[in-house]
């Protein structure tokens, strides 16, 4: 190998930040900065700047089909599943944002040259056709924008993860409950589980079973040093976490 190719395969990798095994992903982006708040566009563009694995972000679907970008069900005193995006389209977020919708992140990552990748979660709607055309709709315009690449997708609503499996068959689409083996979930072609700490510490057998299938092991929010470093040592592939810059140095560590 050239030093040159050398040189930037180091870069590469350190760049993404590749720790043996585990990688990093900033949960609702990389919000505890100033000037960010979670679900944001500055804490998105945070995430791209620090070149983690992944920024990790909430969508719901709007009554008029609008895919707007909050954690919550409801911001302001307006619900975003029952609202329209008139309704929602003016709310302020706490760094004076108005509320993204996600196409505006699709650009983002159209646009950036880092390799972060968007992790998509598709909140649990009241109904289950909502969850179906949230689902539809994200994967339609993740399509549009050219960034399929560049997504994943995670949701609580196994009918939210089998939709997405049927609507981009080679997306990566982990579910987040906690309570299903990865067996049971490979067998409706979900690529990996998503879990809390405490699900993968009642059930760490978990991590391997999912490995064998060749699935993916992600772990939520670990914000405590010494949590990730557990997680870690477990062999999980991401931590997602409130303290992404915490989580890479743990992850540097031999
Ligand atoms: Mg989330």
């Amino acid at each position: 190998m050239k030093v040159r190719s050398i040189i930037f395969m180091a870069a590469l990798f350190t760049a993404m930040n590749v720790c043996g095994q585990t990688q990093v992903i900033a949960h609702r982006g990389y919000w505890d900065k100033e000037g960010a708040s979670q679900n944001s566009r500055a804490s998105l563009r945070n995430a791209l700047d620090l070149n983690v694995y992944g920024s990790e972000t909430d969508i719901w679907i709007t009554v008029d089909g609008h895919l707007m970008v909050n954690h919550d069900p409801s911001f302001g005193g307006v619900t975003l599943q029952t609202s329209t995006y008139e309704q929602c389209k003016d709310l302020t977020l706490s760094n004076g944002e108005k509320m993204p919708e996600l196409k505006e992140f699709l650009q983002m990552m159209k646009d950036t040259k880092s390799a972060t990748k968007l992790i998509i979660e598709i909140k649990k709607h009241d109904k289950p056709e909502a969850n179906r055309a949230a689902a539809r709709a994200t994967v339609k315009a993740v399509n549009e924008y050219g960034v399929a690449e560049r997504v994943e997708y995670i949701s609580f609503s196994l009918d939210v993860c089998k939709e997405l499996v049927r609507c981009a068959p080679k997306a990566r689409v982990a579910y987040l409950s906690g309570d299903i083996t990865p067996a049971m979930l490979f067998n409706d072609g979900i690529t990996g589980i998503d879990y809390h700490l405490d699900a993968l510490r009642k059930n760490p057998h978990w991590v391997a079973e999912a490995h064998g299938l060749k699935m993916d092991v992600n772990v939520w929010t670990v914000n405590e040093v010494a949590e990730m470093a557990e997680m870690k040592k477990l062999g999980v592939d991401f931590i997602t976490t409130n303290k992404p810059l915490e989580a890479i140095e743990v992850c540097r560590e031999k």
